[in-house]
């Protein structure tokens, strides 16, 4: 028996996705535009679509087909919008301290490596550089009483977990950052900072001549029998096995029905900064700061790669949209509270204006999600905090 599944919505993230939008424009890959066969068909080319892609080349035999159908562009979705911090060590949102239980988090920490490590892989075989991935560490950093006292619980932690840590104080801060406004740091060593849509571009180039891709193509109809057929607007795949990879979209073909929490996050990308604004601001050429606070707000800093300008992004501010769209409001909200982040962080840029602003749908299973008692009260209405 077939079942048939219409994608009742398809993604739409707001603002452009920035880190895609300052590298070279791209022809990119075709729509799918003829009817075809594949024995694998990935829907959605994000992150997790690339991953099972690089996978499944790897497992199935050379004569059996994998196709990636992506309904936006690569690099547009959540996957080409986020900071870029690609973590080992728990980060669990859910918690002040970024901490879970001890088993939980080594058994995290074992999987988030063992991520990386093929990230790792990718990144060499597909040559990428320090500018798409970067494994120099990151620091959590505090700039309040509230951000100490997480410093100091989260540095317990490491020191249970057995983990390596530098601790950076005021002076350092300033030295790496070129800011005043960090009281002190803990760097760890083992997170890659990547250039995002870099990777997926990369990523993507590296596994095309094993996979195809077709980009501008959504799913917009399952029909799940013992073969299966998906469609797009213009043409449909017969195929033999689908993985879905969309992230939160998995819901608008009725999986996991009120189990998923749609919390959006923003953040804003400045211009590029002149070689004057680059000598005032001092400090290191590339950086990521993670806020202790949980809720806070990152901020890294990006020499340029192939031309792309020497830039910084501020991220902060949440909000619940479960109709899987953000609006205009969450929009200005979040600008409004990144100009007074980078303002408190960067006074000596204060000629310096954001670019591009942007958001994009982070997705959490209700019973994992941050801060889920406050979500909850405030169902539908902003949740916001920053440091
Ligand atoms: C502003 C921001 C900052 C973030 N910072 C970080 C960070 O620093 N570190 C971190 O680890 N995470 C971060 N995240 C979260 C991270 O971006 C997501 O966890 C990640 O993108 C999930 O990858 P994914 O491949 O599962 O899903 P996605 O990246 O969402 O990819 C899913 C893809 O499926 C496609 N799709 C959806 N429906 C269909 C359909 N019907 N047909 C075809 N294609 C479809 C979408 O267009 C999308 O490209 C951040 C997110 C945001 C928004």
């Amino acid at each position: 028996m077939t079942k048939i599944i219409k994608a009742k919505k398809l993604p739409k993230d707001p603002g452009p996705a920035a880190w895609n939008e300052i590298l070279e424009p791209v022809s990119g890959y075709p729509e799918l535009n003829e009817n075809i066969q594949a024995d694998w068909v990935i829907v959605g080319g994000g992150f997790a679509g690339l991953a099972a892609a690089r996978r499944l080349s790897q497992l199935v035999g050379e004569d059996e087909t994998i196709v990636v159908l992506e309904a936006r562009r690569l690099a547009s979705g959540p996957a080409g919008r986020n900071s870029g911090f690609m973590i080992d060590l728990p980060h669990d949102l859910n918690s002040e301290t970024y901490a879970g239980t001890h088993s939980a988090d080594l058994q995290q920490i074992r999987l988030n490596r063992a991520a990386i490590k093929f990230a790792g892989e990718m990144a060499t075989e597909y040559g990428m550089d320090k500018h798409v991935f970067d494994p120099c560490g990151k620091v959590t950093a505090a700039a309040s009483e509230k951000g100490m006292a997480h410093i100091q619980s989260y540095q317990n932690h490491l020191d249970v977990l057995g983990e390596k840590y530098d601790f950076k104080n005021t002076a350092d801060m300033k030295d790496w950052t070129g800011s005043e406004f960090y009281q002190a740091g803990l760097f760890t060593p083992g997170t890659v900072m990547i250039q995002p849509a870099a990777f997926i571009r990369y990523a993507a180039q590296g596994l095309s001549n094993r996979v195809s891709f077709y980009e501008n193509s959504p799913v917009v109809q399952l029909e799940v029998g013992e073969t299966h057929t998906l469609k797009t607007p213009k043409a449909k795949i017969t195929a033999k096995n689908i993985i879905m990879a969309v992230n939160g979209h998995i819901q608008s073909f009725g999986f996991f029905p009120r189990q998923l929490l749609h919390v959006f996050t923003y953040a804003s990308m400045t211009r590029a900064l002149n070689e004057r604004e680059i000598k005032q601001l001092g400090g290191a050429s590339d950086w990521g700061i993670l806020p202790a606070d949980p809720m806070g707000t990152t901020v890294r800093r990006c020499s340029s790669f192939n031309g792309s300008g020497d830039r910084i992004v501020i991220r902060n501010h949440a909000t619940l949209n479960q109709s899987m769209e953000a609006s205009e409001n969450n929009m200005k909200k979040a600008a409004a509270l990144q100009d007074r982040s980078f303002a408190a962080r960067f006074p000596m840029l204060n000629e310096v204006a954001m670019e591009h602003r942007w958001g994009g749908d982070y997705v959490f299973l209700g019973i994992q999600c941050p801060h889920l008692e406050s979500l909850i009260s405030e169902f539908g209405r902003p949740v916001v905090r920053m440091a």
